[in-house]
């Protein structure tokens, strides 16, 4: 059995449409980590060029330049089919393009390093979980494995395996998949936990998905009543709605058709979603692009009022999931205690008036952090699963509820609700079947989910056969099929025929939305290959850098009036030549290997380093603008000389400028 050594760190991660965001408990309260910008949240963007793969902030920043490349939004495709509507829709937005791969899976296709390469919504999120894993380990100084990751609770079966298939790509053990409403909760209710019973509505807008759960917080005890949600609107919806907007007036304006330029339109994009934020907090701001197609500016001056109109369908559907969630839970809203804002999109000034309106001017809770609150309470999840967290964490159950029903398909297409939606889980319940026909000896299971009568309307998880049933006139065969739901919310199903007692273990065989095992095997392997790709090309930025940097030390070495007069003028052309031929071979590559970068820097010092040791003598400035740390080592171990320039840094070292070693000497 693990340990708990084993199960520590355990990290919470918000694995979001357009941002993700990595918690961990520590010091006895949950740290929201920062990355390498200092930004407490990460894009969920993955980039691809010529000579690197790129992940988050330099993802995103680089998507104008290269947007054929550049993927986000796999969360809208993981769990999906290719022929899904949604999907077919998302696609015709996308600058990136997505193909049919097998069985329905949709299938990303890029160019990285020349290549042209495909990959599923679960390989790019684990890029993604990746990253945020990287970023927990720079902060806490070690290796990082387990963790909890959230998703919307609306989430289907396909999309909950889907995602726990992208954590394990990424090396992760997922303790729990748990769903962003209920972390949100739980972030909410940490701190309320001694101040009785409360009923809290939980609305969580965020880039690609609304997600409400309406839970009671009693005790520790977070029970969750009803969720709704949809997991195709958000943020990103809304920026669409700006653009198209957008696109027809520069239409009008100009007798020009931008919507085929996907340039064009990602930067437009862009600006639409800086406006949008914006009009958030002031009533009117603008939309400005230069030269955004064939030389033509586009500037549009847009109010927030504008803005709600464009959207306001929208706005309206999320608050209907509001009635649908209380209808479930068999609530009135005058019976809800608190309404918490989650996700950067329930900062829209229009959308929370509605929800206000909804709850009959009752003022929304907005103290909690929207951005972190989920990755806040899957860290809490974290540190209790690892039993790791203080007394008030450890006291806290979750008692989550199914999103969905689940059944089988029976008579003509009929569905047959197994487990009814908003049943508590983990949770194991059974239902009796029998054959149509006489003297059946198999019986073929489809499995569903969704709320329709008919099948064709639900989704389809997979399905079953079983066989080796004894032949009986029909009806009197008696099966007994159970289905169980563990605390992810993962399906599992059996089946045994009652009257021999044939029993079947069974496994959805055509989980179509699903990679197969050993298409994850492949991208664990390719994943590692990514990540040596990824450390080598950082191995070349170093050894780049360090060339430049010494080439560029060097010139203002004999660029420096006081120390530049002191050479020779044959040991000042010598210099002057050999860095003039680094900088013009650096300026010509484009691609080069690190031994390449590595000889260069030697080559260069073999030819400068003596000079200056011999001209230097003891001057200041030469010591502020001279070579690396590791020359200084190394000269000052290797000269003979007492009165050399390195042997005098050596003694001023307060002066230098910390260098990174970049090299190593033979
Ligand atoms: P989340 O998934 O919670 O990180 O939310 C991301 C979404 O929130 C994106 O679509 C953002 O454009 C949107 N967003 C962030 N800040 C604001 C804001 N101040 N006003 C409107 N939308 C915002």
């Amino acid at each position: 059995m693990a340990g708990q050594g084993d199960k520590w760190p355990a990290i919470g991660i918000d694995l979001g449409t357009t941002y993700s965001c990595v918690a961990v408990w520590r010091r006895d309260r949950v740290e929201i980590i920062v990355n390498d910008l200092g930004n407490r949240t990460t894009p969920s963007h993955v980039a691809f060029t010529r000579k690197e793969r790129l992940v988050g902030d330099a993802a995103k920043n680089q998507i104008a330049r290269n947007p054929d490349n550049s993927v986000f939004d796999a969360k809208r495709l993981i769990g999906r089919r290719f022929s899904d509507l949604l999907v077919q829709n998302d696609i015709k937005l996308w600058p990136f393009k997505v193909i049919e791969g097998p069985e329905d899976k949709p299938i990303i296709v890029v160019t990285y390093k020349d290549e042209e390469k495909h990959f599923s919504a679960e390989e790019i999120s684990s890029m993604v979980l990746n990253k945020m894993r990287e970023i927990a380990e720079a902060y806490l100084g070690t290796s990082v494995k387990n963790a909890v990751i959230t998703v919307p609770a609306n989430f289907n079966d396909s999309q909950r395996k889907a995602t726990k298939d992208a954590g394990n790509i990424a090396g992760l053990n997922v303790m729990r998949i748990i769903n962003e409403s209920t972390a949100a909760a739980i972030a909410y209710g940490l701190d309320e936990i001694d101040i009785g019973k409360k009923n809290v509505l939980i609305f969580d807008l965020g880039g690609g998905t609304v997600d409400l759960s309406l839970l009671t917080i009693e005790n520790g005890t977070f029970k969750v009543k009803a969720v709704a949600g949809d997991t195709h609107l958000g943020g990103e919806d809304f920026d669409n709605r700006m653009l198209e907007h957008c696109v027809k007036i520069f239409n009008r304006q100009q007798n020009e058709d931008i919507s085929g330029n996907v340039r064009a339109l990602r930067r437009l994009r862009t600006a639409c979603e800086r406006a949008k934020m914006i009009l958030s907090s002031a009533n009117e701001t603008s939309i400005e692009v230069d030269s955004l197609y064939k030389g033509i500016d586009f500037y549009l001056s847009i109010t927030r009022a504008r803005f709600a109109e464009l959207n306001m369908d929208l706005f309206k559907k999320s608050i209907e999931l509001v009635d649908k969630c209380l209808t479930d839970a068999k609530m009135d809203k005058s019976g809800i205690d608190d309404i918490v804002l989650i996700g950067g999109s329930s900062r829209i000034p229009d959308l929370q008036q509605l929800l206000q309106d909804f709850f009959d001017g009752k003022q929304l809770n907005k103290n909690i952090n929207p951005d972190e609150a989920v990755a806040y309470g899957a860290a809490i999840q974290a540190a209790k699963l690892a039993s790791m967290g203080n007394e008030k964490v450890e006291n806290i159950v979750v008692l989550d509820v199914t999103p969905l029903s689940l059944g089988v398909e029976v008579g003509e297409g009929e569905m047959s609700v197994v487990i009814p939606r908003n049943t508590d889980i983990p949770t194991k319940m059974e239902r009796y079947y029998t054959t149509r026909f006489d003297d059946q000896t198999s019986i073929l299971f489809p499995v569903f989910e969704g709320e329709r009568a008919r099948t064709v309307d639900n989704h389809q998880l997979g399905e079953f056969i079983l066989s080796s049933i004894p032949p009986a006139p029909e009806g009197v065969a008696d099966i007994k099929v159970c289905f169980e739901i563990d605390a992810n919310g993962i399906l599992n199903v059996s089946a045994v025929e009652q009257i021999t007692g044939t029993s079947c273990e069974i496994t959805i065989t055509n989980d179509k939305a699903r990679l197969p095992k050993e298409e994850i095997d492949r991208i664990v392997e390719d994943a590692e290959k990514y990540k040596v790709e990824d450390d080598e090309h950082k191995k070349g930025v170093t050894a780049k850098e360090a060339l430049e940097k010494y080439t560029f030390k060097m010139r203002n070495i004999i660029n420096d009036k006081k120390i530049g007069d002191k050479l020779d003028t044959t040991s000042k052309e010598t210099i002057e030549a050999a860095i003039g031929q680094a900088i013009h071979w650096l300026d010509g590559i484009q691609l080069a290997e690190v031994h390449e970068f590595e000889e260069k820097l030697t080559q260069l010092k073999l030819i400068c380093n003596p000079i200056i040791q011999k001209n230097g003598q003891n001057d200041d400035m030469m010591l502020q603008n001279m070579a690396p740390e590791e020359d200084v080592g190394q000269q000052r171990k290797g000269s003979s000389s007492g009165n050399s320039v390195f042997n005098y840094m050596a003694k001023v070292g307060l002066n230098l400028i910390p260098y990174k070693k970049t090299t190593k000497k033979k």
